[in-house]
């Protein structure tokens, strides 16, 4: 054994206590880091001979631990970022320590068995009991999962199957969706149905929330099987479609209903938000994603179908050494990956450790803070929201700068991160809460941050 690498295991409790000690230090330093510090890049060239992890800890912490964001922190609103809560991350720790392969059942029956524990616990944390599901890297992963169902449910409407007779033969087909996030055309893309299939239907004056009936308007109009993908929980404004309405629409109109559910998914824990997801178990595929707001470290997010048999034709991997899939598949069968992290590990120990009323409370007290800031800016001289705050994001603009340097102003006081957006033609701001740590005295120092960067 290499020396260096025979010192370290020789030494294993130190270094693993040595990261520990580290790591509770950047945890307990998140709130006081620059929420977004500006970095200068100086590459280096690979080691020949290793320093061992003293001597790696050594240099990460010299030339990159200061650059990297708060992101987990309570002050980082940009985009939609969860944390990663103390249960979650030493849960995330023990997916590397026991390195499981949870792709078969072979060598791995305990891990896999874990992960479907834990996907059923999603689906009732979620109201969708009776879809089956997996974990994925992300919400973009887990809709291209449910849009490659969806496209093999549309070559069974024509009477072939794509994952057999590839794209080429499914002819023309349509995906509706009032306000798709960017991932949709990623997904299309990468399935060969291409970002073109997009049919933007009306949304609602005012809203991201599809027009009902200017959807029932296309699909009494549209020759071919349609796929629809419905919003729960739109980027800018958290808009939600009706997906109950949608479901009746299915009925006389059948159409794959795929929902984009990556974070307001998290409706369904709130009393006051559940309606929001009503009808959420009728679809045919849902997306939700866990590195947002049940804050388990990046990167991690579950799909969901009640059609796993079309799921198996497009991603099974028949190998000698894999088995065939059964009427329960093995996870190899299921997503784009054959081996994979135990990434279900991380929300296992979220889930076991915090329970719903834990994850409940953060939910409601992200969406208290957004309020809050909501209400604050609707104060501020200068400032103008553009949407009501429907569940954790508050979408505004900025009269007398503009967004950018409203933004950079913001970023250079370390003390949040927002980022911007273009909402009904203008440009815009977002700050989205997802994180288990934000108090009202961090969303009172992001309001001050903003009146300071508004001034100039
Ligand atoms: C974040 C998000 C995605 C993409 O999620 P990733 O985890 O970044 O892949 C898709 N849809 C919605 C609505 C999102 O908020």
């Amino acid at each position: 054994m290499d020396p260096v690498l025979a010192a370290d295991l020789a030494a294993l409790p130190d270094v693993l206590d040595t990261a520990r000690r580290y790591a509770s230090d950047v945890m307990n330093g998140l709130g006081e880091r620059p929420v977004s510090p500006a970095v200068s890049a100086d590459p280096r060239a690979l080691p020949v001979a290793g320093r061992g992890f003293e001597g790696a800890l050594a240099e990460f912490s010299e030339r990159w631990a200061d650059g990297f964001a708060a992101s987990a922190g309570p002050r980082y609103l940009g985009f939609v970022t969860g944390g990663a809560t103390p249960a979650a991350v030493a849960g995330d720790w023990l997916a590397g320590a026991f390195d499981q392969n949870p792709a078969s059942r072979s060598g791995a029956e305990a891990a896999t068995e874990l992960e479907r524990e834990t996907v059923r616990w999603l689906a009732e944390l979620f109201g969708v009991d009776g879809h089956s599901g997996a974990f994925v890297s992300g919400a973009t992963m887990s809709n291209f999962v449910g849009l490659a169902i969806a496209r093999e449910w549309l070559g069974e409407q024509r009477g072939i199957s794509v994952a057999e007779l590839g794209v080429g033969a499914l002819g023309e087909v349509a995906v509706l969706s009032g306000a798709p996030h960017s991932s949709v055309y990623k997904a299309l893309s990468m399935l060969g149905l291409g970002r073109d299939r997009v049919r933007l239907v009306p949304t609602l004056p005012g809203r991201e929330a599809v027009d009902v009936e200017a959807l029932e308007a296309v699909l009494a109009s549209s020759g071919g099987p349609v796929a629809v993908v419905a919003n729960a929980g739109t980027v800018n404004t958290v808009d939600f479609d009706d997906l109950r309405a949608l479901v009746r629409l299915r009925e006389r109109y059948p159409f794959w209903l795929h929902v984009d559910a990556a974070f307001g998914g998290f409706a369904a824990l709130s009393d006051e938000h559940a309606h929001l997801v009503d009808g959420l178990a009728e679809a045919d595929s849902v997306c939700v994603d866990l590195h947002k707001w049940l804050n388990v470290p990046y990167d991690s997010a579950v799909q969901f179908t009640r059609r796993r048999d079309l799921q198996v034709r497009v991603f099974q991997n028949a190998a000698a050494y894999l088995g065939l899939p059964t009427d329960d598949p093995d996870f190899v069968h299921l997503t784009p990956q054959n081996s994979r992290r135990l990434r279900a590990l991380a929300a296992w120990f979220a889930l076991m450790a915090y329970g719903r009323e834990g994850h409940r409370e953060v939910v409601e007290r992200c969406v208290a803070q957004a309020r809050r800031l909501g209400a604050m800016l609707a104060e501020t001289p200068g400032v103008r929201l553009l949407a009501p705050v429907r569940l954790n994001v508050v979408c505004f603009a900025v009269e007398s700068r503009e967004v950018g340097e409203v933004l950079d102003a913001v970023t250079a006081s370390g003390d949040a991160f927002l980022t911007p957006t273009v909402y009904n033609g203008q440009k815009a701001i977002r700050a989205a809460f997802s994180n288990w740590r934000t108090t009202s005295a961090d969303t009172d120092r992001v309001h001050a941050a903003i009146v300071k960067a508004l001034a100039g």
